[in-house]
């Protein structure tokens, strides 16, 4: 008898046919004298579906009731999968991430996990249920609902996986498994058997959203195998695990697209000690997280400035300006430029520690493709580029076909 982690994302149980088939193949394990914790997503749209109607409302929604609205999208789903088991025989319980002990931080819309206590899922476990949980949410101490950022539901998922020390974590979704690019971009991208931790922190935090980044991270933290897979067929997925020495016979493991991403630039900073220290504190402050940082000198006359340039996720740019238009006086930058219109393409692969020559091979493609890169930053197992939105996916490609085939 093994303890059983299974996660169904968004597609998995988009309607009720496809809510039948998660039960289904509960059953099936429950058949085999498993226990399973089963954690699901909101129906796909749903959590899209519910920002959008509070931004029609107001841009700028108050993030405690964002956390408020976009629980219920998991709520419903945990219910709609509990009646499901019942329909066909089986005991089974909902509980909401605070019922199933999941504490986190009070940074609403991405709270983190500070702790679980699963009191409640071990009691209905040991009373012969399956346990189903709603993803993607938690509570704070102090009772206040909260989310664990866009795909938490694979977070939550990891993190009660290794709090119940399950034998077996399983992210079913709606591709056979990690992919070395985004099957629906790039058509020639193939499936991995396994990946290690880094590299799939790396992809998932550089645009491949089969897994949430800080899901993979607190993997990688606590040791928890896993398995991405299908929830449509039987096909075996993808183990993401430790490193093994053969890893590293692979230069390039995958690549990545972040059609997600803002470029916000300060023209015109003095250049003198403690701006940059002050941009970003103020930022920090505000939570939001910066990725590329780029700063160049500019050489007009005058007092020396340079033009700072960072990048952001899309939907935090509007919070972004508001904390840059807020410094106008004490840096004293001349203008503030936001850019939407880019993207961000990565090459991710852990024996690009032993290769050389990799990034020239990124940059001659992308020059053959007449995409010019705006930004450039690495790390011992990634090669990111900055380039204009209307070209990311053609880049993909030919960059896939350079490392990949
Ligand atoms: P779920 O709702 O199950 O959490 P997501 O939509 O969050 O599913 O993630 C699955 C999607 O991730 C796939 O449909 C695929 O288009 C996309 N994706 C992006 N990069 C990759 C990759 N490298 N391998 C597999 N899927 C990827
Ligand atoms: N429903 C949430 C989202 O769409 C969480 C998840 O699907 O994992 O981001
Ligand atoms: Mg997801």
């Amino acid at each position: 008898m093994a303890l059983i982690v299974q996660k169904y994302g968004g597609t998995s149980v988009g309607n009720p046919e496809r809510i039948k088939n998660v039960a289904a193949r509960v059953a099936s394990y429950r058949a085999k004298g498993d226990q399973v914790v089963v954690v699901v997503s909101a129906m796909s749209g749903v959590t899209d579906n519910l920002i959008k109607l509070a931004k029609e409302i107001m841009p700028l929604p108050s993030e405690r009731e964002m956390d408020m609205l976009l629980a219920t999208g998991e709520q419903t789903t945990i219910a709609l999968t509990a009646i499901a088991l019942h329909s066909i025989g089986l005991q089974a319980t909902s509980l909401t991430g605070a019922q199933a002990g999941i504490v986190t931080d009070g940074v609403h819309t991405k709270a983190k996990i500070q702790n679980i206590t699963p009191k409640q899922v071990h009691q209905h476990l040991d009373a012969g249920n399956v346990v189903i949980v709603a993803g993607f949410q938690g509570q704070t101490q102090e009772g206040q609902i909260t989310t664990l950022g866009r795909g938490g539901s694979d977070l939550t998922a990891i993190a009660l996986a290794a709090a119940l020390k399950a034998d077996l974590c399983q992210i079913y979704t709606d591709v056979d498994g990690v992919y070395t690019a985004d099957p629906r971009i790039v058509k020639t991208a193939r499936k991995l058997d396994e990946i290690s931790y880094d590299e799939m922190l790396e992809l998932a935090s550089l645009g491949a959203k089969v897994m949430q980044s800080r899901s993979v991270e607190f993997a990688k933290k606590f040791g928890v195998i896993f398995e991405v897979r299908s929830s449509l067929n039987d096909n075996p997925g993808t183990i993401v695990k430790e490193e093994t020495t053969s890893m590293e016979d692979v230069v390039i493991r995958g690549v990545s697209l972040d059609k997600n991403q803002a470029k916000v630039t300060l023209v015109g900073v003095p250049d003198k000690p403690g701006s940059a220290s002050v941009i970003f504190k103020a930022l920090a402050d505000a939570t939001i997280n910066v990725d590329m940082i780029v700063q160049n000198i500019s050489h007009g006359s005058g007092t020396p400035a340079t033009d700072l340039s960072f990048t952001v996720d899309k939907p935090e740019l509007l919070k972004a300006r508001k904390v840059i238009d807020g410094l106008k006086n004490e840096v004293g930058y001349r203008e503030v430029v936001a850019d939407e219109n880019i993207c961000k393409l990565s090459i991710v692969g852990v024996g690009m520690r032993s290769h050389s020559g990799v990034a020239a091979k990124m940059f001659e493609t992308l020059a053959k493709e007449q995409v010019n890169i705006l930004m450039i930053s690495t790390s011992e197992i990634k090669i990111s580029v900055v380039a204009e939105l209307g070209k990311g996916e053609q880049a993909m490609r030919a960059v896939h076909q350079a490392f990949l085939g």
